[in-house]
């Protein structure tokens, strides 16, 4: 009998588990034709839709993929014929395997480089994605695509958030996409391992300011949707950061110093996502 409760609470978690917990996943329309679904609300994909199918930027996490993928069919019945990455991180490329089967992947060169080889992080391994979910259409440069009435614009901007970053300009819909250069209201993460710089960062925030219409929405991949306008205060507002802390640093105070004064306690509420002040300062430090 014993052994029988032993087995019976063994086998309880199992009938106890709760049923699956959908994603949440709100959809917003921000122009025709172009929605962003904001996984988990955590991470935005934008999806253009029209008569010749639809087209993802990014695909979230890959935990995520399978609601991702009941979310698009709501926004059009359409295939999917495109997906394009904007760079190489699993919360933008996590859903290549659920959804790509069949579809052409677009992004720059290191992003299939870097999606199609084994890597191992610290203790976790990450082998390469199969074939049909890395990227088979990739440029460095710049590429235009046309679908569904548009002429895409793609371009490459070097060493900002990674070493293959791409920005999206869909010209008719006045809507850019611009992945992880930009965190809106928050903290840019910038993956210093994967070739990224702050600097050229906001050089390149600096650069998408000065070359597109400026009442066009700017979809980040974090955060909510700006305008050029908004865009620019949050560039500006960060880069007082490298000011404070480089005269902090002139003055002799460690990395360490200047995270138990809370120098940047001013940004206090950019540091509620992802990166906290204190690794906002660990990013900038040897930069400065
Ligand atoms: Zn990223």
């Amino acid at each position: 009998m014993r052994k029988f409760i032993a087995f019976a609470y063994l086998l309880l978690p199992l009938f106890a588990l709760p049923q699956q917990v959908k994603t949440p996943i709100p959809v917003t329309e921000v122009a025709h034709n172009v929605y962003r679904l904001f996984v988990n609300n955590a991470v935005a994909v934008v999806a253009f839709k029209g008569d010749e199918g639809l087209l993802i930027v990014d695909t979230g996490y890959e935990r995520t993929a399978n609601d991702l993928k009941e979310k698009l069919s709501e926004v059009s019945e359409k295939p999917l014929r495109y997906i394009v990455n904007t760079h190489i991180h699993g919360d933008h490329t996590g859903g290549n395997q659920a959804l790509g089967n069949g579809v052409d992947i677009i992004s720059h060169q290191n992003v299939r480089d870097y999606l199609s080889r084994d890597k191992v992080q610290g203790e976790r391994s990450m082998p390469a994605l199969p074939k049909f979910a890395q990227p088979n259409i990739t440029f460095t440069d710049r590429m235009e695509l046309e679908f569904n009435g548009q002429l895409i614009q793609l371009i490459h901007l070097p060493s900002g958030h990674t070493n293959g970053d791409i920005i999206l300009y869909f010209p008719e819909s006045n809507v850019l996409v611009v992945g992880d250069l930009l965190f809106a209201n928050n903290f840019p993460y910038v993956d210093v391992g994967n070739g990224g710089n702050p600097f050229k960062y906001f050089e390149n925030v600096g650069w998408i300011i000065d070359n597109f219409p400026n009442d066009a929405a700017v979809v980040g991949g974090h955060g909510p949707v700006f305008t050029i306008e908004e865009y620019g205060n949050w560039k500006s507002s960060l880069e007082k950061t490298f000011d404070v802390l480089r005269e902090h640093k002139l003055n002799g105070l460690t990395a360490e110093q200047m995270k138990q004064q809370r120098v940047l306690k001013e940004w206090e509420s950019f540091g509620k996502f992802f990166i906290t002040e204190d690794r906002w300062i660990d990013t900038l430090f040897p930069f400065l």
